[in-house]
């Protein structure tokens, strides 16, 4: 399906900046309709056939341009529960990469001239959020040393303690990305998302980008899910005993019940820039603004930039970053 402008005919788009719908063509706001075609596959604008894969839920028409969500991946069982709606605008990504890279010293001109910038594109990347509610059970033996000198004899006295801990603990949301061609490791990077902003599923925040459905299924996905909970859930536990010098469990017991398993959508602008044959890839946090990317010539450099919400992970990415490059 379409969205077109009642007025003129023109494809109707999401606009990040206002949160409304934008005709491309007269600039009407909010004034779209739905125009479907029999054949979901084709544009209903010009007819063509649109290039897609099995997991393709929106994309641009190659010959027309106008932008086309695909029916039968929007609804179940594909269709996402939630999705999170661009808040930069293609305008705003693009400047957020400028003020990223302008005091670089290498840098081609036409890093982000008019006509590499056709390789910007926003995209909704498909992700399960696997809520718990999590019991966790520590139970073992705790020491405390204490050494003292009297004269020429050093003591040592070691205490031994009984500890135990049961917690209760309810996790929401953790985010899997379910994306086959979007590496992990950029996902890693531009997380975190804020998910409080999540909102039910609407195909209208879609137009204006591609987007694809979940490439693997929650329960292929779901042993990730347990082990970010696994851990979180030990260093939540680690952080409730400290004070001893060893710590040995006799028993150690975490169950998560699953409480909910949603399918959801994250925003993100990639921009493709292609220099002495090779492929440059920059990703832009659709909802945050974080920048990653590499410059051509490496000047052994990750930049990476961001709202001020998560200021302190970036920089402590930055730092991380920094010592992988380093080794
Ligand atoms: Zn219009
Ligand atoms: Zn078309």
């Amino acid at each position: 399906m379409q969205f077109k402008c009642v007025n003129c005919g023109g494809n109707v788009v999401y606009d990040p900046k206002s949160g409304h719908m934008l005709c491309v063509n007269c600039n009407s706001a909010d004034s779209e309709e739905i125009v479907k075609q029999d054949n979901c596959y084709a544009c209903p604008s010009c007819g063509a056939q649109l290039t897609v894969n099995d997991f393709t839920s929106a994309t641009k028409c190659e010959y027309c341009g106008a932008y086309n969500i695909i029916d039968e991946k929007i609804t179940y069982p594909y269709g996402p529960d939630l999705v999170l709606p661009f808040r930069f605008s293609k305008e705003q990504a693009t400047e957020l990469l400028r003020k990223e890279f302008k005091d670089k010293l290498f840098c081609p001109n036409d890093f982000l001239s008019q006509r590499t910038l056709e390789n910007l594109e926003g995209e909704y990347v498909p992700f399960w959020l696997y809520s718990y509610d999590t019991h966790a059970v520590w139970d073992g033996i705790g020491t405390k040393v204490r050494t003292w000198r009297s004269g020429d004899t050093e003591y040592t006295e070691t205490s031994k303690y009984q500890v135990y801990r049961e917690m209760d603990i309810d996790f929401k949301q953790l985010p899997v990305d379910a994306s086959i061609k979007m590496p992990d490791a950029i996902m890693d990077i531009m997380e975190p998302y804020g998910y409080n902003d999540l909102e039910p599923f609407d195909a209208k925040v879609l137009s204006g980008f591609q987007a694809e459905t979940y490439n693997q299924t929650p329960d292929q996905l779901e042993p990730r899910a347990r082990e970010k909970a696994n851990r979180d859930t030990e260093s939540l536990l680690r952080s409730s005993m400290t004070g001893y010098n060893t710590l040995t469990p006799t028993r150690k017991d975490i169950q998560h019940r699953p409480s909910a398993r949603e399918f959801a959508m994250m925003p993100i602008w990639k921009y493709v820039y292609r220099y002495n044959n090779t492929n440059y890839e920059y990703y832009i946090n659709g909802q945050t603004g974080k920048v990653y990317g590499k410059l051509p010539k490496s000047i052994g450099k990750i930049l990476f930039t961001g709202g001020t919400l998560f200021a302190g992970l970036v920089l402590l990415m930055k730092v991380l970053q920094y010592v992988a490059e380093v080794f």
